[in-house]
């Protein structure tokens, strides 16, 4: 049996009570070595084989994979975040498949969610933005053209922007091109809710600045809004005068 489980953004009690019981239990890890956090690793137990895939190919993941369950071996695949964000799972679920080895998916805490809790930020506030986009820039792995930035940017929504530090300059012209202003708020998060997390705050037109000042060159969230802003209407759902299933209004 394989298990995919999410890391979390970086300090290692954020990962799922799930997810560390099967790290404890795990005969074979392969872990994501570019960003999971290494500590995660002093739970194996004796005698686990440790693997970072940083150094290794899809093929040689699902070999060692494959030796594990011919050796009636449990194997961990840890990835950083959540799985399914940016986390090359399907083609590693693919191949499995072929090969008919069980396998499911333990959710982890993605790091847009550690980005907001080191911002203290809200990303769906009523009035300024019910959606986020979650995107990246194109880099060596393309980015289909229909969600080319500034399309995305059109929308105004709150964006969390993964994998796009090293390319800023062409983010911001994106950006202003779909329609953000160059004031709109932006903030910089590096290593979110790791020991040597850093938070930074700008606008759209000063990103590139902020980061290169602080030498951010990467294992950093780029998030763009208005929800970075002071402006915004309460929600319905506290509010005294408004009624749900669980809560009558007030007079
Ligand atoms: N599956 C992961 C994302 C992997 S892609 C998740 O759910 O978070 C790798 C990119 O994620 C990095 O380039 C960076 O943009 C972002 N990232 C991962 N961990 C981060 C962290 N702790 N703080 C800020 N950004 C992080």
């Amino acid at each position: 049996m394989v298990h995919f489980v999410g890391a979390g953004p970086g300090a290692t009690d954020l990962i799922t009570v799930r997810g560390q019981n099967l790290l404890k239990e795990a005969d074979v890890i392969i872990y994501a070595g570019s960003l999971v956090n290494k500590e995660h690793l002093n739970l194996a137990k004796e005698g686990c084989g440790i693997y970072n895939s940083a150094s290794m190919t899809l093929e040689e993941v699902i070999d060692v994979i494959k030796k594990a369950e011919q050796e009636g071996k449990m194997t961990v695949r840890l990835h950083t975040g959540d799985p399914s964000i940016y986390g090359a799972i399907r083609e590693q679920m693919d191949l499995l498949n072929e090969l008919h080895i069980a396998y499911d998916v333990v959710p982890g805490v993605s790091s847009f969610c550690g980005a907001a809790a080191a911002l203290k930020a809200e990303y769906t506030l009523p009035d300024v933005s019910q959606t986020v986009i979650i995107t990246r820039m194109a880099g060596r792995t393309p980015v289909p053209e229909k969600e080319e930035i500034s399309l995305l940017a059109a929308h105004q929504a709150t964006m969390a922007i993964f994998l796009s530090t090293g390319l800023l300059k062409p983010l911001r012209e994106r950006l202003l091109i779909g329609g953000y202003r160059e004031d709109t708020p932006a903030a910089i998060v590096y290593k979110a809710t790791w020991p040597e997390e850093q938070v930074f705050y700008g606008t759209v037109g000063t990103l590139p600045e902020i980061a290169e000042k602080n030498n951010i060159t990467k294992t950093a969230l780029i998030l763009v809004g208005d929800f970075l802003g002071d402006a915004y209407e309460r929600s319905k759902l506290y509010d005294p005068s408004f009624a749900h299933e669980f809560r009558e209004a007030s007079k």
